[in-house]
């Protein structure tokens, strides 16, 4: 029998392959995006007609292509993004494939105009089916105009597989706000039928958001931040109100690629629990960067799925982390703590006196009152706007009842001056001492009615401290204690410099300088709640924690800040503390909008139910 198998010629191969890669219109769009973007460009301009059937344009300001790359830009595996393999492990491109050009040039009309910057005279080039109709050197403008005709021109069943105008121009939209919200250090426009649909200019995030979404969106967003040793993640979220039926704005980008993951997805849901009703979907504008080693962009076609080497991890992080600024943004709800002078909200803030947030805290709550009997006990840690949850806790120590009375009325008290001290207290053992013990210097043990819990005392204290002073940087409302003689301090000038930069955000905290020289310091007034001989230690370790992480300024600045302070501020483990400070500080965590995680995201408070010891005993 006669051999049989041929090789299929280019053209065809590439038709084929070009059913992978563009689906419609807004498949090309995206490529060619993501090529511009590749390219370096400053300023990508998208321009369309017929939603993307008749023309879609992209131009950059890019690098371009000298005369033999632009020719083999269109054969398939053509790519200047990767050499070998081991090069998929460390991605910094959006391409790597190099199929993209080939298989457009396939299946539409496509004329390539580019020049590269030290270049006089440059190159345009037609394709049509995948056959190089013409090329010729050309007098064009720095970087790349490519022109994509008449989409599926050969392929009729494909072209009438396609949708009306309003629904192909609908996946246009969404692939363009994709890649527009992932670099927002890049103008683009868009326009359509001669219409400029988009006009965005090079902003920050929060700016292309809004520019977007439209300037209400400014209002609804919640800052995001967070970097630990796998993970960074910054963005947005839309306040808990400004949950929606549909699924329209949640974005995931991974080291800038948009990507969709149910299961990240799902862990922003559950950060929202208790805070929206079902049926209604949070926004998100959530940017994750992890080391490319750790991630497979490459299991699907049009890459918007990939897998992650530790997603288990991933996911408590992204859940705690959103979780985390939703507990912030209520302590300070009307804080905009990256707000752009462009941007004001209809609060206007700056022109008011400042106003203290209003924490919705019951001041007279004890929880170490005795209460009426309650049966059901959930979550403890979850507060509910009547404290009798908490005071059920307690429910069941009958020996303690009078005592714990009389030491309500005493806490009541010191709730009313309401100060954090750095030395806690230092009153002799309280009357109500049996109610909490402490283990090795570091835990607090509590009694409660279904077990008992284990409180971190070092931890406990940073939540504690975190809030009060998160208060205080974001209201501007800070107490200083005035100190009888200045303190002076000297550090090397690059330690300087980083303490300039944050002056004002710690005169926020309560730190008042009398002179910010070059290598000295001298402080007249600190934080209430820091003692005189820490003041130094907090600020070094202040300087080392910048340092360390390299925030960007506004929210990520002020929360880092805070949160070196409240870690040197804290009681440390190994410090003994009698019943009063114990019972004050749990008191105090348990007026924290978060007292069960600390400000780095640890456990703050343990339980361990009484079935548990059971099992143990048998
Ligand atoms: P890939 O992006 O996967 O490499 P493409 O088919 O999209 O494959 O592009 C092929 C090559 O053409 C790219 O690797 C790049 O070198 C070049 N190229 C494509 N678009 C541009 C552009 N806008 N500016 C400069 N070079 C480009
Ligand atoms: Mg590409």
């Amino acid at each position: 029998m006669a051999d049989i198998i041929q090789l299929l010629p280019d053209h065809v191969a590439n038709q084929i392959a070009a059913g992978e890669v563009v689906q419609r219109p807004a498949s090309v769009v995206k490529e060619l995006l993501e090529n511009a973007i590749d390219a370096k460009a400053s300023i990508i301009t998208l321009v369309l007609k017929d939603a993307g059937k008749t023309l879609i344009q992209v131009t950059d300001n890019g690098v371009g292509m000298s005369t033999t790359d632009a020719r083999l830009s269109f054969e398939r595996h053509a790519t200047s993004k990767i050499k070998v393999a081991e090069d998929l492990f460390k991605l910094h491109t959006k391409g790597f494939r190099g199929e993209a050009l080939a298989s457009i040039a396939a299946i539409a009309h496509v004329v390539l105009k580019t020049k590269e910057h030290d270049q006089e005279i440059g190159t345009k080039i037609t394709v049509a089916g995948s056959k190089v109709v013409s090329q010729e050197p050309a007098v064009v403008p720095s970087g790349t105009t490519i022109s994509v005709k008449n989409l599926f021109f050969n392929i009729p069943a494909r072209r009438n597989f396609l949708k009306s105008n309003p629904v192909e121009t609908r996946h246009i939209i969404d692939e363009f706000h994709r890649v527009a919200l992932a670099h927002p250090n890049i103008a683009f426009t868009m326009t359509h039928n001669q219409d400029l649909v988009f006009n965005l200019p090079q902003s920050n995030v929060r700016q292309r958001i809004v520019n977007i979404f439209g300037n209400k969106t400014n209002e609804k967003l919640v800052p995001v931040s967070e970097t630990t040793d796998i993970l960074k993640i910054e963005g947005f979220v839309l306040k808990p109100d400004f949950a929606k039926k549909s699924r329209g704005q949640q974005f995931f980008f991974v080291n800038d690629r948009f990507i969709k993951s149910s299961y990240l997805n799902h862990a922003v849901n559950a950060a929202f629990e208790g805070l929206i009703k079902s049926g209604v979907h949070p926004g998100y504008f959530l940017f994750l960067e992890v080391d490319p080693q750790s991630i497979d962009i490459n299991i699907h076609p049009t890459k918007t799925e990939i897998k992650f080497d530790d997603e288990h991890a991933l996911y408590a992080m992204v859940r705690a982390t959103v979780k985390h600024s939703l507990g912030q943004f209520s302590i300070a709800p009307i804080l905009d703590f990256n707000r752009e002078s462009t941007l004001d909200t209809p609060y206007n803030y700056a022109n008011k006196p400042p106003i203290s947030p209003t924490i919705d805290v019951d001041r007279s709550f004890n929880p170490f009152s005795a209460a009426p009997k309650q049966k059901n006990i959930d979550f403890p840690f979850k507060r509910d706007k009547n404290t009798t949850h908490w005071e059920s806790l307690y429910v069941g120590l009958k020996d303690e009842e009078s005592s714990a009375t009389s030491y309500t009325q005493e806490t009541h008290l010191t709730f009313e001056s309401d100060e954090v001290t750095g030395s806690l207290f230092d009153e002799e053992d309280a009357v109500a001492g049996q109610l909490t013990f402490q283990l090795q210097n570091k835990y607090i043990i509590s009694p409660i009615k279904s077990g008992m819990m284990i409180i971190h005392q070092h931890l406990a204290h940073q939540r504690v401290l975190y809030e009060e002073l998160l208060k205080n940087i974001t209201v501007h409302q800070a107490v200083s204690q005035q100190l009888l003689f200045p303190l002076e301090m000297n550090f090397s000038k690059p330690d300087m410099q980083v303490l300039q930069k944050i002056q004002e955000q710690l005169e926020h905290t309560g730190f008042v300088f009398e002179t910010f020289g070059e290598d000295t310091l001298s402080v007249t007034g600190i934080p209430v709640a820091l003692a005189e001989s820490q003041a130094s230690t907090v600020l070094e370790q202040l300087i080392q924690d910048i340092m360390d992480e390299v925030p960007d300024a506004g929210f990520s600045q002020n929360d880092l800040l805070v949160r070196s302070m409240a870690k040197s501020m804290a009681v440390k483990t190994g410090v003994a503390l009698n019943s009063k400070e114990r019972e004050h500080l749990v008191n105090q965590l348990f007026m924290c909008k978060e007292p069960s995680i600390s400000p780095s995201n640890k456990p703050v408070i343990i339980t361990l139910d009484a079935n548990d010891l059971d099992k143990k005993f048998i």
